[in-house]
């Protein structure tokens, strides 16, 4: 069962990429399938993460490939104030709390904030992010 499971892991992601035009490679699907576990990673525990299961892989790959990623939508990217910023299978639209102790960021169903019927005279807005600040459990508890 839960070899099925991975089996099916690794050919969605497989199709993912060929979806959008991507060579599937080794180091491609490892990366996929961390993100595709769910969370929001920074390049560093991207590779870490990657690397456990690939045996060797440079963060510089991993920039390489996230810039491909970005390019063709599979993923999304939230900057941190302060942190480095972190990647994100792409899905849903949603807005982030970001924990100012620790870095770390959590999805939260919220729609984006409205643009002001006055003051962006010429403007086209195509979005708008909300970023709860605050500490997360983890650091409250501590
Ligand atoms: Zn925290
Ligand atoms: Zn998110």
């Amino acid at each position: 069962m839960a070899r099925e499971a991975v089996a099916s892991e690794r050919d969605a992601a497989i199709q993912q990429l060929r979806d959008v035009g991507l060579r599937v490679t080794s180091p491609r699907l490892e990366v996929l399938q961390v993100l595709a576990a769910g969370g929001h990673l920074d390049v560093e525990g991207l590779t870490a993460a990657a690397r456990e299961r690939l045996g060797t892989l440079t963060s510089q790959a991993v920039y390489e490939m996230l810039r491909h990623f970005l390019e063709t939508g599979l993923v999304t990217k939230f900057d941190r104030p302060g942190w480095p910023a972190v990647f994100e299978i792409s899905g849903e639209p949603h807005q982030h709390a970001m924990c100012t102790n620790c870095g770390q960021v959590e999805n939260t169903v919220h729609e984006a904030p409205r643009p002001p019927e006055q003051g962006l005279t010429g403007w086209q807005v195509d979005g708008a992010d909300i970023i709860f600040r605050g500490l997360c459990p983890d650091c409250r508890a501590s």
